[in-house]
């Protein structure tokens, strides 16, 4: 018999916790046909509702059902690696509570397991009920990201992923503390099963994530799989110094042909703006991976625990 780990990232959703149980055992004849067992790993990341609450009572029915609660907020990414690092399964599924991620699909997703596929991954075709301007800024981003770094990572791609042992302890091996989970599935490689299907409404409560927050994390993702920013900054440098040596050239044949040294006081002022604007844009480059290295080198946990079981 094999065990399935169903791993369930939790940040204040109690009113999805018990739904999201009856929508995964409506696979019950398939786990039995498949000879699968099952085991829940709920991961509260620091809710400040009745979510541990709920999962408590399911334990008691259900001792397939456990918990790894958080001492406060440490994000999706920390709850997946908990997630990830708590699971005994031959093979791990890493569903959102919310049920935008339909378990009806695992069935399928098994079969392509079955025929090889070290993982099956997912993606949404439509962005369908999501405010325009962010799937603008999400499309520019995934061109963005597939342009500057070599780690391939798919537009749309959720981390609804069924993965075998092998892959999760890929993932498990990679203890970087800012962790940029889409790109980490890219980045391990492994023979991977794209599924597409279409994007499905939150079921209950809302979603966790405002555009600033979105905006942040795609930092993250850049800075973490990508260093071409920094390059950037050094041919930006580079450029500015050839047009900086074109310009003294001008300036020193103007005035031996013209003679006329106060003039041009407005374009100088244009010109020290500007290049004091991209000054100040590179060193922000710079800071952006100088604090992520900062974040590194100080080797914090990656999220703390109040309560497992
Ligand atoms: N989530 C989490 N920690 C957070 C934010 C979200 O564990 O800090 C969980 C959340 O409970 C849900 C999943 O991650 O199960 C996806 O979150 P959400 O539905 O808010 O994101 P969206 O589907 O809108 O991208
Ligand atoms: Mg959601």
């Amino acid at each position: 018999m094999s065990l399935l780990s169903i791993i369930v990232p939790c940040y204040n959703e109690e009113e999805n916790i018990q739904d999201f149980y009856h929508e995964v055992l409506k696979n019950e004849s398939f786990f039995r046909e498949k000879d699968l067992a099952v085991e829940f790993l709920y991961i509260d990341d620091g809710s400040k509702d009745g979510t541990v609450k709920e999962v408590k009572k399911l334990h008691e029915k259900d001792e397939r059902v456990h918990l790894i609660s958080f001492s406060r907020n440490f994000g999706k990414e920390a709850a997946i690696y908990a997630g990830l690092q708590k699971a005994k399964g031959d093979y791990a599924v890493l569903l959102d509570a919310d049920l935008q991620d339909p378990p009806s699909l695992l069935p399928e997703m098994y079969s392509y397991i079955e025929e090889g596929y070290d993982s099956v991954a997912t993606r949404r075709v439509t962005r369908k009920g999501e405010p325009r301007i962010r799937s603008f800024f999400a499309r520019m981003f995934y061109r963005l990201m597939n342009n500057i770094s070599r780690t391939e990572i798919v537009d749309g791609a959720r981390d609804y992923r069924l993965m075998t042992r092998q892959v999760v302890d890929a993932i498990l091996s990679m203890t970087e503390y800012n962790r940029f989970t889409k790109g980490i599935f890219g980045w391990v490689g492994y023979e991977t099963k794209w599924l597409e299907y279409e994007n499905v409404e939150r079921k209950k409560g809302e979603s966790k994530w405002s555009f600033w927050k979105l905006f942040l994390y795609s930092i993250e993702g850049i800075t973490a799989f990508s260093t071409v920013p920094l390059a950037f900054a050094s041919v930006m440098g580079v450029l500015f110094c050839f047009a900086a040596f074109l310009l003294i050239i001008v300036t020193i044949v103007r005035k031996l042909v013209f003679g006329d040294p106060t003039d041009g006081w407005p374009s100088l002022v244009c010109i020290i703006s500007l290049i004091s604007g991209v000054q100040l844009f590179c060193l922000g480059i710079v800071g952006q991976y100088l604090s992520k290295t900062y974040m590194e080198v100080k080797k914090r946990p990656i999220y703390l625990v109040k309560e497992d079981f």
